[in-house]
């Protein structure tokens, strides 16, 4: 049995950022809090707990210190209220959160009616619509969009982990609906890379392991997409959770990981794939 990598893998550039600012400002010996996990990983966070990062919910929970905003970026409220308690807050906001936040702020500043393509309660979108006044709608599925009512000016963005194919559907849905209508793509263009490498591994493959956090929205849509080709695929968070069962008759087994994965999480697999193999 033969396992194949994606030709895109490990962390993206926007997790590796925020992981590398933890990391540094542990170095520091002073007290490090991630508002929330900095990445959906539990590796990670592991990691980064070792070396004595906390994990808060809310700024109120730090009494010093250091605040690291996480890559999927907070609401401003959020950034205001860590400075008002006197911790020191260190952005690690990834920059194309940063755009589809501006984006967002100018559609609603210019009357638009906010459609956020995403998961209400993912943190991405938390942030997101902080800036998308107050009569914005998040929609996640085909049945959700269709239920929207006709508006005059309609602006839509998106989660930047969306799969394309959606946030071409909706943009398609909401042309039909509204008088108006304004669109910024903010569809992660490395999700998208991941997502085709995905596709490509999908065909080159009897089955696909996808390693990732479970709650993690691109891992997710690795999983999606693999079955949408009539593979089979299982999500793992790391090597110990492989089934020797999923190998079994198998050829080649493709492996790809979410844009949090660490590339030492891959390796493991991998390796414990093959010895599973041998
Ligand atoms: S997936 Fe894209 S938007 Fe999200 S952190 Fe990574 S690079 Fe940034």
């Amino acid at each position: 049995m033969e396992v194949l990598l994606a030709r895109e893998n490990g962390f993206c550039f926007g997790v590796k950022k925020a992981v590398e600012l933890t990391e540094a400002a542990a170095e520091s010996g002073r007290a490090v809090h991630n508002l929330g996990q900095v990445v959906h990983n539990p590796k990670i966070s592991e990691r980064l707990a070792a070396r004595g990062v906390k994990v808060i919910a809310d700024p109120s929970e730090a009494t010093e210190g250091i605040v690291v905003i996480r890559a999927h970026g907070v609401p401003p409220e959020m950034r205001a209220k860590i400075e008002e308690q006197g911790l020191e807050c260190i952005d690690a906001t990834c920059s194309l959160v940063l755009r589809a936040q501006r984006f967002t702020k100018q559609l609603a500043d210019e009357g638009y009616r906010v459609i956020i393509l995403g998961t209400p309660e993912h943190p991405e979108v938390v942030g997101l619509r902080a800036y998308a006044g107050t009569d914005h709608v998040i929609v996640e599925t085909k049945e959700e969009w269709a239920k929207l009512p006709k508006m005059r000016k309609a602006g839509v963005v998106s989660q930047s982990t969306q799969p394309p194919w959606a946030f071409k559907e909706l943009v398609a849905h909401v042309a039909e609906i509204a008088q108006e209508t304004k669109i910024f793509n903010t569809v992660c263009p490395v999700t998208i890379k991941r997502q085709h490498a995905a596709t490509e591994l999908a065909g080159a493959t009897d089955t696909i392991i996808v390693v990732g956090g479970r709650n993690s929205a691109n891992t997710r849509e690795l999983v999606n997409l693999a079955r949408m080709q009539g593979r089979e695929a299982h999500h793992i968070e790391h090597a110990a959770e492989l089934e020797p069962a999923w190998l079994v008759g198998k050829e080649r087994v493709g492996l790809i990981g979410g844009c949090s994965t660490p590339m030492e999480t891959l390796i493991e697999v991998k390796e414990r794939a093959e010895a599973l193999a041998a």
